[in-house]
């Protein structure tokens, strides 16, 4: 279905009430009204012209044909050849779909000198891996990489396809969806698919407060991206039968208006997504200096302190410590968090760790509800009580 505005021109006087009363400055006046791209299709000018002359009309599309578009490509990440976890993460969930609807799993590889690298992902059960190696591709550039990727899907025609929402995925997975016109859902946070193929994209909307469920039944393929630590990695299957396949871009497709002067590779500092162990610091912490109480927790335990939102906004945490929608997303194998409510916005992003353990002292906090274990008490009591437990434990060890 899609929304489109009609003007009569023989209703409208060029009164220009709508103009005056559409809370987005989406519509202007030269020899006719004009709706510009700020329309939000609200409604409004339609509900309140004094001549009627604006209406919306639902326009049913006709249906895809689905047989036309046929299994799961997942674009393959990585920088210089090293190949981005998040990929082995849309591998595991592809496989899955694609088991699902009895159709072949994919992957395309952009890149050069990657052949080596590309067999490897056939363990991993993929069906086909299609290869663009090429000296001019080895490193991302938005132009070429989306030609690259768009020639893939020219030729096999998949109906879904999953990126990473990594800095790389956002930037390549709305042009190819733009290209297609098709819809694109950014990070998902589960995902599922109906017999008819029909892929069904769930993630947080309006702030968090609803899961939304959003599907794409009009077009083909469907576009998903999904976060890094949100689904789990795939995992080798006994008998890899599948094949690596090469394609050549026109020369005139791998000219890029980017050009690469020198590529830097940044420190690899270790972040709160790594991380086996982490301990969360909500807003029950009184005081930013309290943190360090906490992060003698996390040292203990080998991990590290994340917090939520509002310790960022007070400045008490960089941004990249945070956990939640605007943060990052966390799989840990251990969870501590303290004085955290439990907010949608941030349990949404760590809700699959391996064991979460709560630290609240009011019993009705809504962190209790994904906590595998809990305790009601004050986390000033609580956690120099932990520290020296674990430090008792660590002599006794040690000894
Ligand atoms: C669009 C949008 C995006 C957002 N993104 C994020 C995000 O990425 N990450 C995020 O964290 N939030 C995010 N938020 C904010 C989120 O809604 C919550 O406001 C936030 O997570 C609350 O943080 P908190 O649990 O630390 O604080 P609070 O909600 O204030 O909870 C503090 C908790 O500490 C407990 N407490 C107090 N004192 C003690 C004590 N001494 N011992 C033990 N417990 C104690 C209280 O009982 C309470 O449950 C977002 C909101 C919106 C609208």
């Amino acid at each position: 279905m899609g929304l489109k505005i009609y003007i009569s021109k023989e209703k409208c006087d060029l009164c220009g009430v709508c103009i005056s009363i559409c809370p987005f400055n989406a519509i202007e006046i030269s020899s006719e009204v004009e709706i510009n791209a700020s329309c939000k299709m609200c409604r409004i000018c339609s509900k309140k012209c004094p001549k009627g002359a604006i209406t919306f009309i639902d326009e049913v599309r006709d249906d895809v044909n689905r047989d036309d578009w046929k299994g799961v490509l997942v674009f393959v990440e990585h920088m210089g050849g090293e190949i981005h976890p998040v990929t082995h993460e849309l591998i595991g969930k592809g496989k899955e779909l694609a088991d699902k609807i009895l159709q072949p799993l994919y992957c395309i590889f952009i890149g050069s000198d990657i052949i080596e690298k590309a067999n490897e992902l056939l363990n991993y059960g993929v069906d086909k891996v299609f290869v663009y190696n090429n000296e001019e591709l080895k490193y991302f550039r938005v132009d070429v990489y989306s030609n690259a990727f768009e020639d893939c899907i020219n030729n096999i025609k998949p109906s879904i396809v999953l990126v990473g929402a990594t800095s790389i995925g956002r930037s390549l997975a709305p042009r190819l969806a733009a290209r297609f016109r098709t819809g694109l859902t950014a990070d998902c946070t589960a995902l599922d698919v109906k017999e008819n193929t029909d892929l069904i994209q769930i993630r947080p909307a309006f702030g968090g407060n609803i899961m939304a469920q959003i599907s794409t039944p009009y077009t083909r393929p469907q576009f998903a991206t999904v976060r890094y630590k949100v689904m789990d990695k795939a995992i080798c299957v006994d008998k890899p039968n599948g094949v690596v396949e090469s394609y050549q871009l026109e020369e005139s497709k791998l000219k890029s208006a980017i050009k690469i002067k020198k590529v830097v590779h940044k420190e690899k500092i270790p972040g709160i997504s790594e991380a086996e162990v982490i301990v969360v610091a909500g807003r029950g912490v009184k005081t930013q200096k309290d943190l360090k109480m906490l992060n003698e927790l996390a040292k203990l335990l080998g991990g590290q302190l994340a917090t939520t939102r509002p310790l960022v906004e007070a400045g008490w945490a960089h941004y990249t410590k945070q956990i939640g929608l605007s943060g990052r997303t966390v799989k840990p194998k251990l969870i501590i968090t303290c004085g955290v409510s439990g907010a949608v916005q941030f349990t949404a992003c760590m809700n699959s760790s391996e064991v979460i353990f709560a630290i609240n002292k009011d019993k009705n906090a809504p962190i209790f509800k994904v906590a595998h274990y809990g305790i009601v008490g004050d986390l000033y009591e609580v956690i120099p009580m932990l520290i020296e437990k674990i430090k008792k434990e660590v002599n006794v060890n040690a000894i």
